[in-house]
């Protein structure tokens, strides 16, 4: 984890969401996981140091565009990834993750 993967996350937090959701309190660098990381696609858990919720961003980089949902706090980083070592990292593996991640997900109101 070097300077490029802190670049990484501040460019994240700059493209996919500078505050938290729910309370609106600021993501700092800290609060970022890179789950995985293509040529072509990131997949970022975001988890808010104030109120503890979490998400997991897609980033597309040839779109630049990019997905938010909300995930279960039950669900922690170390569970996806380890879902994304079992899937393999292809990029057509997001889709399991999303589906992984549907039935985990934690809809608030
Ligand atoms: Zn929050």
């Amino acid at each position: 984890m070097g300077e490029n993967n802190r670049e990484q996350k501040q460019y994240f937090i700059e493209t996919i969401a500078k505050f938290c959701d729910k309370c609106g309190n600021a993501y700092s660098i800290n609060d970022l996981e890179i789950i995985q990381e293509t040529s072509i696609s990131s997949i970022i858990h975001f988890s808010c140091m104030n109120c503890k919720a979490s998400h997991i961003a897609t980033f597309l980089k040839p779109m630049g565009i990019s997905n938010r949902m909300p995930v279960n706090t039950d669900v922690g980083v170390e569970e996806i990834k380890g879902v994304m070592a079992k899937e393999g990292v292809s990029t057509d593996e997001i889709l399991d993750l999303y589906l992984f991640l549907k039935e985990n997900t934690q809809i608030r109101v």
